[in-house]
């Protein structure tokens, strides 16, 4: 369908151009990446993120501690990251087995090597519109949405969901790229009275077939953020097949915002390692 955002595809453009520029510029950045527990989810997010960053040139640290380790130490590791030269980024796989701190641990990574952009400096930065390191996620929507062309400027733009990882800083990246911007959430009374004003609308819920095509208006642009698990399928928020006939773009689930996540994350270690060597 010639509608579709094909993030796969441009998920590769961006991932060439980037093995390019770490080839042109000789560099070998090095990511580090921590997994308390064996969320099995997270084991297979975390092999895509190390296939990616080895095929780009990018080295791969990656430590599992198990779920019984105290969180003193897990501090204690990224204290040692955060003094290692050759550790550019540091990444700690969210969701934290239950009793961790995840605020603590997180605003433990010296800011210019989180490349989550989870810090309160990364976080307060991209509000302020000063250089900073932003979560991989909204990165990915915006740049898919650059790559297909999408102006931003002046419309109406609909998040659903204000989550911190993806719903808010979205609020930010878009305004600065002057959308006129709406966020929904739970508590939000009548979500279509929004999401039917929107040009764009960006969905990051995770409540499948969330929304449906009598709440997005003609000729819409649909980012669909959600990743729903049903059966052995994948599913997003949005209801594809009904919303599709009526969007001018729409992302698919899978193979739409997630290969994006993965490209960026790479950006943001190529971008940390420039901060860290100027
Ligand atoms: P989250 O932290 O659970 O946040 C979900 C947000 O949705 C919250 O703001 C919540 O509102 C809102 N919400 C819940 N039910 C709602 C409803 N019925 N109507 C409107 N809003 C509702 O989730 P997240 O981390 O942002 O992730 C959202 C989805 O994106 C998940 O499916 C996740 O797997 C997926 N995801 C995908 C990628 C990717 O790379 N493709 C990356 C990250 C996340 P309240 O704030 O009021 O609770």
């Amino acid at each position: 369908m010639c509608n579709v955002m094909d993030g796969k595809e441009a998920s590769m453009i961006l991932k060439k151009r980037i093995k390019k520029k770490i080839n042109q510029d000789g560099i070998t950045p090095c990511l580090a990446v921590i997994l308390v527990g064996d969320n099995e989810a997270s084991k297979v997010y975390i092999r895509n993120k190390k296939k990616a960053c080895e095929d780009a040139g990018i080295k791969f640290i990656f430590t599992n501690f198990p779920d019984t380790i105290s969180e003193d130490l897990v501090i204690e590791e990224i204290k040692k990251l955060n003094n290692d030269k050759d550790v550019n980024g540091i990444l700690v796989q969210l969701p934290l087995p239950k009793g961790f701190d995840e605020g603590r641990i997180i605003n433990t990574i010296d800011p210019v090597k989180d490349v989550d952009g989870l810090t309160y400096p990364n976080v307060g930065n991209l509000v302020l519109e000063n250089e900073c390191l932003v979560p991989c996620t909204p990165l990915g929507v915006m740049e898919l949405l650059k790559m297909y062309n999408v102006s931003l400027k002046g419309k109406n733009v609909c998040i659903v969901g204000r989550s911190n990882l993806v719903g808010k800083p979205l609020i930010q990246l878009l305004l600065q790229r002057d959308a006129t911007v709406s966020i929904c959430h739970s508590k939000s009374i009548n979500i279509k009275d929004y999401t039917k004003m929107a040009d764009i609308l960006i969905v990051a819920v995770g409540h499948p077939n969330l929304i449906t095509k009598d709440m997005v208006k003609d000729k819409v642009v649909v980012i669909d953020v959600g990743i729903n698990k049903e059966g052995n399928a994948l599913i997003g928020d949005v209801c594809f097949d009904e919303i599709s006939k009526k969007a001018s773009l729409i992302t698919p689930v899978p193979g739409g915002v997630g290969p994006m996540t993965v490209a960026c994350l790479l950006k943001n270690v190529v971008k940390a390692y420039e901060i860290q060597n100027r």
